[in-house]
């Protein structure tokens, strides 16, 4: 099957989050079952143009103004073809969606042209059987789509949009919307007006022929209003349509057998190496070289989502229980200020390095002995699965791709050797304290603790799987434009 993956960041160009982990590894992983799979990305200042070929030049409206543009051709490492969609007065800036902690207030006519880019790449480049779109930044292709269907436009391509986040919506004022060029009717409530606001999740959620999210449970948590950041509405009109397909690892980066950033490599057969991560952490971090202190970390987003302030209120009751931490991650000022604050009462015990570090996050996962996740909510969440892989055990709250990820201590899961971690529901600090207080138990029995490192690092999340179920979800999306006549075709 031809399919054009459409997503604002991808490894190894460009990376905030999990999304570009995703857009790195999935691609490839359909390539591997024979699909072709072209990827688009915007062209930022930080990926190079060294070897891009210009393909063919963009003119785009954007309200009242023609914005120009090119699509340049390249490959990753990895042989996806990639196009890059140019136009320096757009994307040419330091950051991807915003810089200082602000985002770009033109964001809306950024995406717009984005969007529109993937059309024209469809049309006059490489005319797919299915478009799949990612997130808010991409949103608004099914909005064009639907708009060249209406137009009886040749190729009317069917669409699949995977949330990686609701709470990201892309909402702009709507006086913004004369950029996008759509007619009226569609800022509408059941087009992607929400709450008198351009909304682009929203144009993906509704415009798009399927939609998916990044596990089974997260895809049950956002049709409720606890989770569904106000769009649960519509995810519930459309349940039928709404599918969960967990994200997988790409384990040609992420494994302790190979990977090059560790000072040693390790598998589960010998953990020798697992010893020698460690220690070379704690002199990097700065802390004391205690073989048997046990080493908790976090690699993170600093923002709401992820339990900053869970793991902040009860950081202080670990360090009088003899706990190191390391913490790797960026974000929200408020956080990074908590942080330091605590890193400045307790230099001994806690390491916070509040910047984005690829290097640093894998000798991290390796080097450290539990690994933190108490988020509110989860769509995916990688960092688990990394864990997992890196002999690191995870502490995780019960929600999203977590709740589908790690198999919870308990009696039978340990006499059975399958508990791969440690889950707590509330959102409390107690709850939370009471859960690290079970791990650093495990922790003390060497046996117990052997055990789950060693079921977690024979799990397998690898993204086979998930691919093939991306790969049924295209099927099924086509299928039902041409009536199940490309079913079954690969
Ligand atoms: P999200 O996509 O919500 O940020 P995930 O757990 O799905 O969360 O993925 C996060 C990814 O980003 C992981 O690959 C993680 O290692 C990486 N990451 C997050 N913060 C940092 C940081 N400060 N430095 C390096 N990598 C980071």
């Amino acid at each position: 099957m031809k399919v054009l993956y459409c997503v604002s960041e991808a490894v190894p160009f460009v990376k905030t989050g999990g999304l570009a982990d995703v857009a790195g590894a999935l691609p490839a992983a359909l390539a591997h079952l024979g699909h072709d799979v072209r990827l688009v990305l915007p062209r930022y200042r930080s990926i190079s143009t060294e070897g891009l070929a210009p393909l063919f030049p963009l003119r785009i409206t954007l309200g009242d103004a023609t914005v120009e543009g090119a699509v340049l051709e390249g490959r990753s490492p990895a042989g996806i073809p990639i196009y890059f969609i140019e136009c320096p007065r757009l994307f040419d800036r330091g950051g991807l969606y915003g810089e200082g902690g602000r985002d770009y207030a033109d964001n809306l006519a950024r995406f717009a042209f984005f969007s529109q880019a993937v059309v024209a790449i469809a049309a006059q480049a490489f005319p797919p059987d299915l478009i799949h779109c990612n997130d808010w930044h991409t949103g608004l292709v099914p909005a064009y789509l639907r708009l060249r269907e209406r137009a009886r436009q040749q190729g009317a391509w069917p669409a699949l949009y995977t949330v990686h986040n609701i709470a990201l919506q892309g909402s702009f004022p709507a006086e913004q919307f004369p950029l996008l060029g759509l007619p009226r009717d569609y800022l509408a409530p059941e087009g992607l007006e929400f709450w008198g606001q351009v909304n682009c999740m929203k144009a993906g959620l509704v415009y798009a022929d399927l939609i998916n999210t990044v596990s089974a449970t997260y895809a049950r948590e956002i049709q409720t209003a606890e989770f569904g950041a106000g769009l649960e509405g519509v995810l519930v009109a459309r349940h039928r349509d709404l599918y969960g397909v967990l994200n997988g690892v790409d384990y040609t980066q992420w494994d302790p057998r190979v990977d090059a950033y560790l000072p040693a490599r390790y598998d589960p057969e010998d953990l020798d190496g697992k010893r020698l991560c460690k220690r070379a952490l704690q002199k990097e971090a700065g802390l004391e070289v205690l073989p048997y202190a046990p080493l908790l970390a976090m690699v993170s987003r600093l923002t709401d989502q992820k339990g900053c302030d869970l793991v902040a209120a009860v950081l202080p009751a670990l360090v009088e229980r003899g706990v190191q931490f390391a913490l790797l991650g960026t974000g929200d000022p408020r956080y990074h200020a908590l942080f330091a604050h605590l890193a400045r009462d307790h230099p001994r015990h806690v390491f916070i390095a509040l910047r984005f570090d690829e290097a640093l996050a894998h000798r991290i996962e390796a080097g450290a002995d539990i690994f933190l996740m108490p988020s509110r909510f989860e769509p995916s969440g990688l960092n688990q699965l990394y864990s997992m892989r890196y002999g690191t055990v995870p502490v995780v709250r019960r929600t999203g791709g977590l709740a589908d990820s790690v198999t919870e201590a308990t009696p039978g899961t340990l006499r059975d050797g399958v508990a791969t971690g440690f889950v707590f529901d509330a959102y409390s600090p107690l709850a939370f304290l009471a859960t690290v207080d079970r791990a650093l138990d495990a922790f003390r029995d060497p046996v117990v603790w052997r055990r789950m490192q060693l079921a977690g690092m024979r799990a397998d999340f690898s993204w086979d799987r998930s691919a093939q179920r991306y790969a049924a979800l295209y099927r099924e999306a086509v299928g039902r434009r041409v009536g199940g006549l490309a079913a079954g075709s690969p």
